[in-house]
């Protein structure tokens, strides 16, 4: 579903990914662990067209997102490809990034009637359906400052679900909540892996990458250090740094 291959980031001199390869398979959850700094979200901003990579190439199934160049540099593809491939994916974030201003069914229904053209009423539907799914059935015409974190984060989720995404990425999605409501969302997204979304969760919650998680990938300055089957990596991990951030962590 998703392959990057040799991405390369800078910010000015700050080299914050280098030279990054990894795949996720259709049906997978892969887990990004490492410490703060590391290019985590950078990674994650990089495949989701938020960010432009300096080098490499990222493709989403057929599509290619950006392909590398002879000289070193890369090319992105056309903007009706780029657009092709932004409806493939669905992204969570940290702050939930609802729109305060919209309800939650306006939050859900406004990216499948305005960017997919899908139909007003088809959209409330699946949109109650994903409300249903996300526990917030009663939810519809509230508005997302009258919710809690946890049920503001399971809206997002139900929104990036709405388009039918063929992967989704998260990006600490647990790391603005209390404790008592991380768990709530990590409900839901164990519900996800169980239904085998493709999932790419960057996350500092090393239980939930080892129980859900396919596979485990520690990222330390840009690097990705170590990777491999979650209780490897996570219990018995090989290299030194992957050993100092687990140690740190737990
Ligand atoms: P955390 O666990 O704290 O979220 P992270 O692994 O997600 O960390 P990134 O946010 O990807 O790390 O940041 C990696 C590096 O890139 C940091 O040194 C950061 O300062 C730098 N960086 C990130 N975004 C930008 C930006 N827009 N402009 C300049 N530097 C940036
Ligand atoms: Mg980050």
């Amino acid at each position: 579903v998703l392959d990057v291959q040799n991405a390369k980031k800078a910010f000015g001199d700050n080299e914050v990914l280098h030279d990054i390869s990894f795949h996720v398979d259709q049906g997978e959850v892969v887990a990004i662990i490492g410490p703060s700094g590391s290019g985590k979200s950078t990674l994650l901003r990089c495949c989701t067209t938020l960010e432009t990579l300096d080098g490499g190439s990222i493709y989403f199934g057929e599509d290619a997102l950006v392909q590398a160049t002879p000289s070193g540099g890369c090319a992105y593809s056309d903007r009706e490809t780029q657009q092709r491939i932004r409806r493939r994916f669905g992204l969570v974030f940290q702050n939930f990034n609802l729109f305060p201003h919209f309800s939650v069914m306006q939050n859900l229904c406004d990216a499948p009637i305005h960017i997919a053209g899908i139909g007003r009423e088809q959209a409330m539907a699946k949109a109650t359906e994903l409300l249903q799914k996300m526990g917030l059935a009663d939810k519809a015409d509230a508005y997302p400052c009258q919710l809690s974190g946890g049920q503001q984060q399971r809206v997002a989720i139900a929104r990036a679900l709405a388009l039918d995404p063929e992967i989704l990425f998260f990006d600490e999605p647990t790391s603005a909540l209390d404790p008592e409501l991380t768990g709530e969302i990590l409900q839901v997204m164990r519900q996800l892996a169980n239904e085998h979304m493709t999932m790419v969760v960057v996350t500092h919650e090393m239980i939930f990458a080892r129980d859900v998680a396919d596979r485990v990938i520690f990222m330390d300055k840009g690097f990705i250090v170590e990777e491999g089957d979650p209780r490897q990596v996570i219990d018995h991990p090989v290299q030194d740094r992957t050993k100092a951030f687990l140690k740190r962590t737990f």
